[in-house]
């Protein structure tokens, strides 16, 4: 029988001995945009620690940095000063994605885009574009996917509903959003699904919301229990269970060029992304044998 010391153990053997806990890679791909308009909320955080989970259970993991700011890029000790080959290229259509694909420095198996500030003008010189909001989609196309030879793609969007976090929901079938355990984490949620909705109806019926992760929880705060109680409640089984803990070494982790997998693997925040990942993982397989 588990005790939670027992269990608590073997999640660190699982994160300290990565091999010990390989998963089958699933049998289709996975392609999420990790969006929030807010900023702030995990979706950095989680993009790159997800990948670096999943590439833990033996997944290879593409996270495309869709943000000018670059920090998907820095937590995975990417090269993204400006002129690097970068999604900015991607989205212009002068480079293919495998030419701005580079290795991070967590494993071979987790790649990176990255994105440099020169993805800041993006926003506005796609506006005169043809196909402004299928320039992503053109990138990720599923022979140069195959190439790369990857399970998950994972999108770490900016802070805004632009046309950036549009090619993001373009370009994926499923949403993954990260809510911060936080005064006003519900607002402005309904401007996102509305826009998920819009980008549904019009762009990609595939598009839905299948995951939200809630982050950044403090145990200590009532308010943090109110904020999963409700959000359980409006998205039921599409939150996952694992909750993201507020904790330190999750903020420092970046700084190293690292994610939080690399930097400390045996804290709990290492600890619940590899939770996460595997619950994404294990509804991928089930998903799969009810298919
Ligand atoms: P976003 O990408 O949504 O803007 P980030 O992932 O960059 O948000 O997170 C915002 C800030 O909060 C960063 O400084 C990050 O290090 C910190 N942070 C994120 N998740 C946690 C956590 N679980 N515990 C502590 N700090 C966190
Ligand atoms: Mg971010």
């Amino acid at each position: 029988m588990w005790t939670p010391i027992a269990e608590e153990a073997e999640r660190a053997a699982r994160v300290l001995h990565p091999d010990g806990h390989m998963m089958p890679r699933p049998a289709h791909r996975r392609i999420l945009t990790i969006a929030n308009q807010k900023g702030g909320v995990g979706k950095t955080t989680s993009a790159v620690n997800l990948a670096a989970a999943l590439t833990s259970y033996g997944m290879r993991v593409l996270v495309i940095d869709l943000d000018p700011q670059g920090n998907a890029s820095t937590a995975l000790g990417v090269e993204h000063t400006s002129g690097t080959p970068s999604v900015y290229e991607c989205l212009l259509g002068e480079i293919a994605l495998t030419d701005a694909a580079v290795p991070s420095t967590q494993s071979p198996d987790l790649i990176c885009v990255p994105a440099t500030i020169d993805l800041a003008g993006a926003e506005i010189e796609l506006v005169s574009m043809v196909a402004r909001e299928q320039r992503l989609k053109q990138a990720l196309d599923p022979q140069v996917l195959d190439q790369l030879d990857v399970d998950y793609v994972l999108v770490d969007c900016p802070p805004s509903l632009g046309l950036l976090t549009v090619n993001a929901l373009v370009a994926t079938s499923e949403v993954l959003i990260p809510i911060q355990c936080e005064y006003y984490a519900l607002e402005g949620l309904g401007q996102l699904l509305n826009n998920i909705e819009l980008v549904r109806a019009h762009l990609n019926r595939q598009l839905h919301v299948s995951t939200i992760l809630l982050t950044m929880y403090d145990g200590r705060t009532k308010l943090a229990d109110q904020v999963t109680n409700e959000v359980r409640k409006h998205f039921g089984e599409r939150v996952l269970r694992t909750v993201i803990p507020r904790s330190v070494k999750v903020s420092e982790a970046p700084g190293f060029g690292q994610t939080v997998l690399a930097y400390d693997p045996g804290s709990r925040g290492a600890m619940s992304y590899m939770d996460a990942a595997r619950e994404m993982v294990v509804a991928q397989y089930e998903a799969e044998s009810v298919r």
